[in-house]
């Protein structure tokens, strides 16, 4: 297998003419949104830590004439660690025994949303496992109770893979975007991280429903995961392309060492940056995140993310109790203080690096644009 970005070293291991030509194919996919799949591994191959200045430069600039450098804040409720299924990968997976449960009740996370509310948020993100306690009936009847009482704010589920009549009524309920990370688009991949009880089609039909729904849509994948080849990280390239989804959210793997694939190595944050930064020329207009997991992984990682293309964050508004159970890698950061103190120091992060911290809403560009027009 290759390793991943296998040259990554120094300026001086590339030759001038292959220099030249990766920064020809940064230029080409800045301008033109997309390179061929052998282009983008020749990019991925080749690309030394001196073009990544390049790289990241081009990636910085792609987000200016669409968001600048506004950064779109989100409240994070972590409503349930219950799921049905055993990604290999994952630290709440069903397998994993040793994990205490908790799934929150709708006056808890309608404490969470008023909690968050106060404090400027006007999108709400509800993530959880799959967990069957979160029928259609018992979601949209949680969605309806935010939208009357804020009906000023926008509402994201990342609750996994649904049927698409499911996905139907959370929209019809007032659900606005639907967060799906694909994982990975490399079939061999996808089922090597996920062997038994996970379908890749499905995972991807899934995807295409959303957005034939009109779900403001989230896809992401994972950088570093075990067996991850550079040609593994093309097919997301090329997948993103063909679904434009309206976020993606793209973090390193961090191992978790009560899972199967327990002693693996974790992603890097140069390899994290590198892709985050590609996936910004290929999607300039989508939203992205600078993720937790990148911030777990080295603590300016998030703040590195912005420079090279991120523009959304995420703090945690789920009852303290919990949090430490909703552990998908180990390590996971979490504020120390109250969420108004979260919310400064987020604030305060995000202007360090001459950004701005933006809590309205903060739909995707053409969104917001329709939404202006009607
Ligand atoms: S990655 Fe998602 S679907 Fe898979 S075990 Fe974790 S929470 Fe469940």
């Amino acid at each position: 297998m290759n390793k991943i970005l296998p040259n990554i070293s120094s300026a001086t291991d590339s030759s001038a003419t292959i220099k030249r030509r990766v920064r020809t194919l940064i230029d080409r996919l800045a301008e033109r949104h997309e390179l061929t799949r052998d282009e983008y591994l020749y990019v991925l191959d080749h690309i030394t830590v001196d073009d990544t200045a390049h790289l990241f430069q081009r990636a910085y600039e792609a987000k200016q004439p669409h968001y600048q450098n506004r950064v779109f804040l989100r409240g994070l409720i972590e409503i349930s660690n219950h799921c049905v299924r055993g990604c290999r990968y994952c630290g709440i997976n069903r397998n994993n025994r040793s994990l205490q449960r908790y799934r929150l009740q709708p006056d808890e996370i309608l404490d969470c949303v008023e909690r968050g509310y106060a404090l400027g948020y006007r999108t709400f993100v509800l993530q959880g496992g799959e967990d069957p306690y979160f029928t259609d009936d018992r979601l949209t009847g949680l969605i309806r109770s935010i939208k009357t009482i804020h009906p000023d704010t926008r509402i994201t589920l990342s609750l996994g893979e649904r049927s698409k009549d499911s996905y139907q009524r959370l929209k019809d309920a007032g659900a606005d975007r639907y967060l799906l990370r694909h994982e990975t688009a490399s079939r061999r991949l996808y089922e090597h991280l996920h062997p038994n009880d996970s379908n890749f089609d499905e995972r991807i039909r899934c995807l295409y429903d959303l957005k034939e729904l009109g779900y403001q849509v989230g896809a992401g994948f994972m950088v570093g995961s075990p067996t991850q080849t550079n040609a593994d990280l093309v097919e997301d390239l090329m997948f993103l392309k063909d679904l434009d989804p309206h976020m993606i959210g793209i973090g390193p793997y961090l191992c978790h060492e009560d899972t199967e694939l327990a002693g693996n190595d974790s992603g890097t944050l140069i390899a994290t940056l590198i892709l985050l930064a590609l996936v910004r020329l290929v999607c300039p207009k989508a939203m992205l995140p600078a993720t937790t997991a990148l911030g777990t992984l080295d603590k300016l990682g998030r703040e590195n993310a912005l420079m090279v293309g991120a523009n959304v964050m995420m703090p945690n508004l789920s009852p303290e109790a919990n949090k430490a159970l909703y552990e998908i890698y180990q390590n996971k950061i979490r504020a120390k203080d109250t969420d108004q103190y979260d919310r400064d120091d987020t604030k305060r992060r995000i202007e360090a690096f001459h950004h701005i911290a933006d809590f309205s809403a903060g739909d995707h560009v053409d969104i917001e644009r329709m939404i202006r027009h009607d």
